[in-house]
């Protein structure tokens, strides 16, 4: 099995299973709770907070553990007070973002989905006038595009958005542990687990000190009653070990995700490569004359697993995030995404190529008869 579908997830850590089974074993008291395996729990918590905010450069306390990406996307939309009436995002985002905006709407508010370059870029003059017009809007940009791996210039469109007083959120899930971010103009960044070799199910927002988030949802005092439910210390535990091996080997595991993109790329002949400013974990390539899906399938049969998108949408239709970024249909229609983890190899990418190669070999020929 070879697999090349890291964006969608990735495989757990030997570190992160331990830290995870370790704190299931014996540290499985209620953090609430008043007794000593309460403190423990508590403690290991606390901990594991401290190491997420120390990796962000942020305070532990502005840290809010969730279940995942989604949750924290979800969380930095509906937790904005009913003050905060326009809100800006564009439609190259993960669904966790796109469906929010698009529930705000059919709730009155107004809600801007501003337009992206051919290189996937966000169109900053566009963005500039947007933010200009609504003064204190609330805006949403991802860090990495999970489909094609685009990185944004988070510091420019970070200083537009301090410029015109808006609520700055990032989501950060394909990026965090792999691209170092200053969260110097970000109020709200959105992290998870799964992506860095942590566990599904776990994520977290950080919320910047005097930024107001009201709970999605109401129950106990945990997090600040901003999260209220007993908290996933074992989850904790193990994400926090995720990040602490991610932050650690971050330059090296560029270097090796980099080199195995290479290897794959440099096989592929005449594929387009989508997208500029590319992460080196991500690979959205289109191979015109084929549908995506008969790549993916190819390669399944193959034993390599890739995805014609994101997961969430891999069983509808194809969702066209290239469309967004004005590419032609038949670009958008064969664009396979291929993504990387430090465990990948160099064999694995050549032996990807070699079936790809085969396929549209084979289509080709297909095609003349
Ligand atoms: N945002 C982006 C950019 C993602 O890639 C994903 C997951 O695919 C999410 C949010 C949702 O994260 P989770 O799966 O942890 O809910």
């Amino acid at each position: 099995m070879i697999y090349f579908d890291n964006a969608a997830t990735t495989k757990p850590s030997r570190e992160a299973i331990e830290a995870s089974s370790a704190a299931n074993e014996s540290v499985y008291g209620n953090p609430s709770s008043a007794h000593v395996l309460g403190a423990e729990a508590e403690a290991l918590l606390k901990k594991s907070l401290a190491a997420l905010g120390g990796f962000l450069d942020v305070s532990p306390d502005e840290i809010i553990l969730t279940s995942g990406g989604t949750e924290s996307n979800n969380m930095a939309f509906f937790g904005r007070n009913a003050k905060q009436t326009t809100f800006v995002t564009n439609y190259a985002e993960h669904a966790s973002v796109v469906a929010p905006a698009e529930r705000l709407r059919n709730d009155g508010y107004a809600v801007i989905f501003s337009s992206l370059l051919r290189n996937g870029a966000l169109d900053m003059d566009a963005l500039e006038k947007i933010l200009r017009e609504s003064r204190g809007a609330f805006l949403s940009v991802m860090h990495v595009n999970n489909e094609t791996g685009v990185i944004q210039d988070m510091d420019e469109i970070g200083r537009l958005a301090k410029r015109y007083d808006a609520v700055f959120h990032v989501d950060g899930t394909q990026g965090f542990g792999k691209h170092r971010l200053s969260l110097r103009h970000v109020d709200l960044y959105t992290f998870s687990a799964h992506k860095i070799h942590g566990l599904k199910g776990m994520g977290a927002l950080f919320i910047k000190k005097g930024e107001h988030s009201r709970p999605m949802f109401y129950g106990g005092h945990q997090q600040g009653g901003v999260r209220p439910g007993t908290e996933n210390v074992a989850g904790a535990a193990a994400f926090a070990a995720a990040a602490a091996k991610a932050f650690a080997n971050m330059r090296e595991n560029a270097l090796r995700v980099t080199s195995v993109k290479d290897a794959l790329l440099q096989r592929i002949g005449d594929a387009v490569v989508n997208g500029e400013n590319v992460s080196p974990y991500i690979a959205n390539v289109s191979f015109v004359g084929a549908k995506a899906e008969t790549i993916v399938n190819a390669l399944k049969d193959k034993g390599i697993c890739v995805s014609a998108g994101a997961a969430c949408n891999a069983k509808k239709a194809k969702a066209g995030i290239l469309s967004h970024y004005g590419a032609p249909d038949n670009i958008a229609e064969s664009a396979v995404r291929i993504s990387f983890s430090p465990q990948n190899t160099t064999d694995e990418a050549e032996r990807c190529a070699e079936v790809i190669l085969e396929t549209m070999g084979l289509l080709r020929k297909f095609q003349r008869n």
